[in-house]
Parts: C-alpha cells; sequence; structure tokens
C-alpha cells in the first residue's frame, strides 16, 4: 500500500492539470488512468485545441481570463513544444440580420473583461484575406489561439514523472471505500493507493465511476467528430473561425492543414464510449467549411476522427467535493475543457490544499440547483447522435 496527499484518477488535460499543480505546490500525488494521457477515445486525444475566450457562459469567464494569462507561458513552463499560436478567435456574421449576434456577444464579453473587438468586412478580409469576401461583421478575440491537447496532456505526464509523482498507466483503476469513506484506489495487478482525497477527472468514464456510490449527476457521454484536410502551404488563416448558424469551427494548424471540428456527433462503435466519424456529418462540416473558405474546394479530406467527451446539462463541469467524504469530482466540461484547463488545474490545487478560498468553482458546484428529474431523464437518454 503506498500513501498519498491526493489521487487523481484520469490522465487527460484537466485530470494532469490539477496533478501538475497539487505536485508543485508539494504534495505527494499520484495518477492512474486505464489508457494514459491523451489515449483514444479520451476528449484531451480528439480536441480541436481552441484557446477561445469570447462567447463563454458567465461562470466560465473569470476562469477564461486566467486560463489566457496562463497559456501565454505554458510551453516555457513545460518545456515542451505545444504547437501554441496566438492567432485570435474570429466570429462572423455572414449576413445584415446576424448582426446583432455579433454585438450582443461582444456586449456581454466586454462587460466581463474580455479583450473582444468588432469587426467590419474590410478589417476581416486583412486579418483573414483567404475567407469568402463579404463578411457582415465579426467578433474578434485577439488574444486566442491554438494548441495541440495531445502534446499538452503528455508534456503534462512527463512533468510529473519529473516532480516525482507516481504514474500508473494502462490498468484497471477503481476506487476504495471504507465505511462512508472514499480512501483511494485499486490498480489491477498494482499497489493500493490511498489519500485522504481521490479526485475522479475521467471525463466521460466518470459517471459511471461514480455510480456505485449511489451518485447521479446530469451528464452523458458525447462522440464529437473533426476532419483534417491536406496540407495548404500557400494558405495562410491566422485566426480560428466560427460563424452565426454555423456548426462548425475552422481553423489551420502548425502543419498548414485545416481543421474542421463543430458540434458534429460520431456514431458509437459498440467498444465501450468510443465512437467514428459519420460519413454524412463530414461532408456537412466540409461543405459549412468551404463556404467561408473557398480555397477549401481545392484540398482534400486527409483525415477524421471522433472523441468522447463528457457533456453537462448546462454545459458547465462539475468540481468540488460531493458525497462520500475524500471524493472529489472534475468532469462535465463539455466541448470547451481545454481552453480553461490550466486555470482549472490551479483553482482546483488551492481548493483541495486548502491555500486559498477559490470562489471561482462555487458556480461549479456538483450541487448546484439542477433543471428536475424529467429534464435530467430526457437529456440522459436522447440520442448522441443528434446534430443540434
Ligand atoms: C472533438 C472535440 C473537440 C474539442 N475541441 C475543443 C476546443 O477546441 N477547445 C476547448 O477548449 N475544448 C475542446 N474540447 C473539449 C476538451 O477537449 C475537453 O473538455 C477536455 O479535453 C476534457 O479533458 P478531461 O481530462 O476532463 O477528459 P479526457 O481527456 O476525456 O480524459 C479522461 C481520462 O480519464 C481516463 N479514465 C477513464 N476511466 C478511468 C478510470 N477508471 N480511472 C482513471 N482514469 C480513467 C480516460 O482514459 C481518459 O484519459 C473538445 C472536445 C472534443 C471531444
Amino acid at each position: 500500500m503506498t500513501q498519498h496527499d491526493v489521487i487523481v484518477l484520469g490522465a487527460g488535460v484537466i485530470g494532469g492539470f490539477i496533478a501538475w499543480n497539487l505536485a508543485q505546490q508539494g504534495a505527494a500525488v499520484a495518477v492512474a488512468d486505464p489508457a494514459g494521457p491523451a489515449a483514444r477515445p479520451s476528449a484531451s486525444w480528439a480536441s480541436a485545441g481552441g484557446l477561445r475566450s469570447q462567447g463563454r457562459h458567465d461562470a466560465d469567464r473569470p476562469v477564461t481570463l486566467r486560463a489566457s494569462e496562463l497559456w501565454a507561458t505554458m510551453s516555457d513552463r513545460l518545456g515542451a513544444e505545444l504547437e501554441i499560436s496566438f492567432g485570435g478567435h474570429l466570429h462572423l456574421a455572414e449576413t445584415e440580420d446576424q448582426v446583432p449576434d455579433i454585438e450582443a456577444r461582444i456586449a456581454a464579453d466586454s462587460s466581463k473583461n474580455i479583450a473582444i473587438e468588432r469587426l467590419n468586412g474590410r478589417q476581416i478580409a486583412e486579418i483573414a484575406p483567404i475567407l469568402a469576401p463579404g463578411m457582415a461583421a465579426g467578433a474578434f478575440t485577439p488574444g486566442d489561439g491554438q494548441a495541440h491537447p495531445g502534446r499538452v496532456a503528455e508534456a503534462l505526464s512527463r512533468a510529473l514523472g519529473e516532480l516525482g509523482v507516481e504514474r500508473h498507466f494502462g490498468q484497471l483503476a477503481s476506487l476504495v471505500t471504507e465505511g462512508e469513506r472514499v480512501v483511494g484506489v485499486d490498480i489491477k495487478g498494482g499497489p493500493a493507493l490511498r489519500a485522504p482525497v481521490t479526485v475522479v477527472a475521467c471525463g466521460a468514464w466518470s459517471a459511471k465511476l461514480i455510480e456505485p456510490l449511489g451518485l447521479q449527476l446530469p451528464v452523458r457521454a458525447r462522440g464529437l467528430q473533426m476532419v483534417l484536410s491536406d496540407i495548404d502551404s500557400a494558405g495562410r488563416l491566422a485566426p480560428t473561425v466560427t460563424a452565426v448558424g454555423r456548426n462548425l469551427s475552422l481553423k489551420q494548424v502548425r502543419s498548414g492543414a485545416y481543421m474542421l471540428g463543430g458540434r458534429w456527433f460520431g456514431r458509437p462503435t459498440g467498444r465501450g464510449l468510443e465512437t467514428e466519424p459519420l460519413d454524412a456529418h463530414v461532408a456537412a462540416q466540409w461543405a459549412g467549411a468551404a463556404a467561408l473558405l473557398p480555397r477549401l474546394s481545392r484540398h482534400r479530406i486527409a483525415h477524421a476522427w471522433a472523441g468522447t467527451e463528457a457533456q453537462s446539462i448546462d454545459g458547465n463541469p462539475f468540481i468540488g467535493r460531493h458525497g462520500p467524504p475524500g471524493l472529489y469530482l472534475a468532469f462535465g466540461f463539455s466541448n470547451h475543457g481545454f481552453q480553461i484547463s490550466p486555470a482549472i488545474g490551479e483553482l482546483i490545487a488551492g481548493d483541495i490544499t486548502g491555500d486559498r478560498d477559490e470562489p471561482l468553482l462555487a458556480p461549479f458546484s456538483p450541487a448546484r440547483p439542477g433543471p428536475g428529474p424529467a429534464a435530467v431523464s430526457t437529456f440522459q437518454n436522447e440520442s448522441i447522435l443528434q446534430t443540434a
């Protein structure tokens, strides 16, 4: 049996940043993950890596601001090439009737100190000349950008090793209770880990893990698919682009390929929570992107994949002590957890060690008022193939 201060279950970006912050504070930490950092089909493996501060939930805005500061130096701090770039995020109105949506987003964000600008069609063409001409308006956050989530999760794992954190990857890990308390984790074929606090940061796998403890939260597994084009060595698209009324995110990654996301659901493969891309959704993603980026029609699809995220009923994560003593939850980050992950790790580490009061986490309490059993049941039973 090995004794620790904190055990973190899950080595995605959320578990990774929590463990890294705890270890930097001198806590004795162990991390366990049956797959390892950023393994298929986890969300951190599949993620588009967009660092978007605009258009977020009210509760998220102070966290997103802190995360933006942290991303600025993350490659240096982790000593790794994380493919971070800050080309901004551009949310487009293609037509005049969509401009009020842009104005509402700018008003809401700027009232909470997000650095966001309104662009006209000419300014959009200056920032992103390869987009289709004639855009009506845009909301631009110049400090936003992108990073490579898989590289971030792997760099975190490496940094944990350097800090002496015990890592148990590749074996099943299960929660252990004694009386009313969660006392740690048993690793199949490995050691018994014990600690006063065990963090469940297992993304889409978290709900099943806590079910035997009699805990149920309104969260479901959802497969989201991504598409990558072949390389465009001539074009340059600096910002990540989204648009009012389009289910799409579009960016050019370090290799020169275009990466297409949005809320397009994959098809379950029958292997656990894994999904695979649906051809019809790939075609719709491609068509939507080509409408904004005409040169895409001269390119081909190089690759498509789908990964599984934990989607909560209100889009906000569940964070905090909940249920039996000794248990701490950190999951349900829906489709926007990557950007805030460094700040979430910092805040949760502070919350667990008690060094700081963390009011920024209060809105994410697992005990927050919910929408009622009927809405929860509808949410959890909806098909994950729905495209809305
Ligand atoms: C396709 C896609 C695109 C996205 N794009 C963006 C984006 O552009 N910007 C953004 O901000 N966010 C984005 N997101 C969301 C973001 O990627 C997620 O919110 C974030 O990666 C969640 O990280 P996580 O560590 O909570 O979960 P995960 O990365 O899913 O990690 C959970 C880990 O738990 C492990 N696990 C499972 N069972 C156990 C167990 N019993 N014990 C221990 N470990 C276990 C798994 O193996 C896995 O490694 C996207 C998500 C998807 C799916």
